[in-house]
């Protein structure tokens, strides 16, 4: 009998595997954000066009790679972020995974452009579908640069499937809002179909959460802040008074890294009992400092769930450092807290 077990060739792995990373326009944006992040950028810049179908390209200002690395970071599983697997307990940057840009250069159009500050000349590559085209030096700036088109040019039902350019756009800006919240020290533009959607200085937390979402905002927040031994919370909440009907300014953050949790959202609302509405929603902008080794991100590909060690006492802590703030602010002025 003849055997039929066979290893799939890369890129059929890499298509694969893209099907879990990259749902949609929104998913590529992050990914390409997020490595910008971890490439230790002050000055990272989003172009995109058509929500995402034409373009989506990231500039950054940050370290940039050599032309090794530049082709290497298209293989699957090749990451610089981590070496063994005890590293994924004290994990300080978003990526470790190794498997976006390879997924991201299996299903689309991808431009490179790269260089190290103490290089002469960078690296210029292109790739489609798993496939290189071209690799040139290139005359460039320090920093990285990449350019994504075509995406799902060989995947007709993702393609096909992406919703209208509003529901798509609006997935982007969401993504936009996580990293650029995450990271308020960097300046952060955003370029939409030619015109600038966003354009954030570098600042403290409460001015990016101010140019973010612009209106009352600054006379909203309630700052909050403690410190025990499991974690560190800081951030700010909304004052009751400005609740509103949906979720679009609630967000944690869990090592500055975005994350969903209906548990501690519901610790939140624990705190503002007796002070809402019926079906209204505070904002939030809570950050949580957890040691990497209490928690663990590896749960999905795509990272927004995290699970906690002792997801009760943190619980307690968030519901009881809220509802003091909450509390602290009724009595008396708000003390001013920077992050
Ligand atoms: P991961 O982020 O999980 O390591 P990726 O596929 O996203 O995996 O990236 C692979 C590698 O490519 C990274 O580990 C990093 O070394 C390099 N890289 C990606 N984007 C950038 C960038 N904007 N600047 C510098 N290096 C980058
Ligand atoms: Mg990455």
């Amino acid at each position: 009998m003849s055997s039929v077990i066979q290893l799939l060739p890369d890129h059929v792995a890499n298509q694969i595997a893209a099907g879990e990373v990259v749902q949609r326009p929104a998913s590529v944006v992050k990914e390409l954000l997020e490595n910008a992040v971890d490439a230790k950028a002050t000055d990272i810049k989003l172009i995109v066009k058509d929500a995402g179908r034409s373009l989506i390209q990231v500039i950054d200002n940050g370290l940039g790679m050599n032309v090794i690395d530049a082709r290497m970071c298209f293989e699957r599983h090749a990451t610089s972020k981590i070496r063994h697997a005890e590293d994924l307990f004290s994990l300080y940057t978003k990526g470790f995974r190794g498997e976006a840009l390879a997924s991201i250069a299996a299903i689309a159009h991808v431009e490179l452009k790269t260089k190290q500050e103490q290089d002469e000349l960078g690296t210029h590559i292109i790739i489609e579908g798993s496939k290189f085209i071209s690799q040139d030096p290139s005359v460039l700036p320090k920093g990285t640069s990449f350019a994504v088109k075509n995406l799902f040019f060989n995947i007709p039902a993702r393609r096909n499937f992406l919703k209208s350019e509003t529901v798509e756009h609006r997935h982007i800006v969401d993504e936009f809002q996580r990293v650029a919240l995450a990271h308020p020290t960097i300046h952060f533009t955003f370029i939409h179909n030619g015109g600038e959607l966003f354009n954030l200085p570098s600042s403290n937390l409460r001015q990016r959460i101010v140019n973010l979402f612009a209106g009352k905002t600054n006379e909203k927040l309630v700052p909050i802040s403690e410190e025990t031994e499991i974690v560190k919370v800081q951030g700010f909440v909304s004052k009751p008074e400005f609740s509103k009907k949906n979720r679009n300014e609630q967000f944690f953050f869990v090592n500055n890294r975005y994350i969903k949790s209906g548990y501690l959202h519901h610790a939140v609302m624990a705190a503002y009992e007796g002070l809402l509405k019926d079906g209204m929603q505070p904002g939030y902008f809570i950050y949580l400092d957890v040691p990497p080794n209490t928690i663990d991100i590896n749960i999905h590909p795509t990272k927004t769930e995290i699970k906690f060690d002792d997801e009760h006492s943190l619980y307690a802590i968030l519901r009881s450092t809220v509802k003091h703030s909450l509390g602290q602010f009724n009595v008396a002025p708000v003390l001013d807290f920077e992050r």
